[in-house]
């Protein structure tokens, strides 16, 4: 079992994908994958709920729009320089502590929307990332109690403007935040349903090449010490999502450098977690 979301933009209504494949409509008796669905247990009762009613649910259409698999979270923390590899290739030491910034919640898309370049955007660049979901609120907690404050996983493609991030002084939120940089999904795959998650391989094409092969067994610093780490700080509600960095193959590292321009296709993906697709528009 697996969340979904479908429908138009800011209308969507929650959904499951079972394991045999197919995807129903649970509006019926769940009104949205939120704080309180999650902070509620809500995926007990919604497995509960499928073993009782998946027959007879109403499924899909194929044509469906997938959105973001849950409900706007009060936000998004992730997790700079957090593989090996990847700090190198941007002239970085390792950190000795996680590096933490914020991605705003409004960039949040659907997995296969199209992702619009912000204006006087020139270094749009790519990176595909585990996003962690918070289950239970998270206020300092422990490493060894860490994962009981885990919900799920989902696919995340953290797009990074590199001039705002690093060019215009302050913090990267500048360059993290843009419209559509967020494309989540296309499925939310309940912690449990994943034996391992430092070793899920993870990819990433541009226009069909690849441009990141890696591996979650590579994060220095791995999914309990992040939520522990991260809730000495702030209390981590119910839906937050902590992205935990990216692997090496970012346009940024490449020499020359390589961005996004007006027609790519980005293609993504992580074992467990689906695959995703975004199309590069031009700024609106
Ligand atoms: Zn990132």
């Amino acid at each position: 079992m697996q969340l979904i979301r479908f429908g138009a933009p800011g209308d969507e209504q929650p959904g499951v994908l079972l394991d045999d494949g197919r995807r129903i409509d649970v509006s019926a008796a769940f009104s949205e994958y939120d704080a309180s669905f999650f902070g509620g247990d809500g995926l007990t009762r919604l497995r509960a709920w499928c073993d009782a009613n998946a027959d007879t649910a109403p499924t899909l259409p194929d044509a469906a729009r997938l959105g973001p698999p849950l409900a706007r979270p009060s936000k998004i923390v992730c997790i700079g320089l957090n593989y090996e590899d990847h700090a190198r290739e941007s002239g970085n030491d390792l950190p000795e502590e996680p590096v933490i910034f914020f991605k705003a919640t409004s960039a949040i898309a659907g997995p296969n929307d199209d992702v619009f370049l912000p204006r006087g955007s020139t270094k749009t660049d790519w990176e595909v990332e585990l996003g962690v979901v918070i289950g239970q609120q998270a206020s300092y907690v422990s490493e060894e109690d860490a994962m009981d404050h885990v919900a799920g996983y989902l696919l995340h493609n953290d797009y990074s403007e590199r001039a705002f991030q690093l060019e215009r002084g302050g913090q990267w939120v500048k360059g993290k935040s843009c419209d559509t940089f967020a494309p989540l999904g296309p499925v939310l795959t309940p912690r449990d349903s994943i034996e391992d998650v430092h070793d899920l391989d993870m990819w990433l094409t541009v226009n069909g090449t690849f441009m990141q092969q890696g591996s979650t067994s590579n994060m220095v610093f791995g999914v309990p010490t992040l939520v522990s780490y991260l809730s000495q700080f702030m209390t981590l509600l119910p839906g937050d999502i902590i992205s935990t960095g990216t692997p090496a193959g970012v346009g940024l590292g490449l020499d020359p450098p390589q961005y996004l321009k007006p027609g790519d296709v980005v293609e993504l993906g992580i074992d467990g977690l689906g695959q995703a697709q975004q199309r590069i528009r031009p700024s609106s």
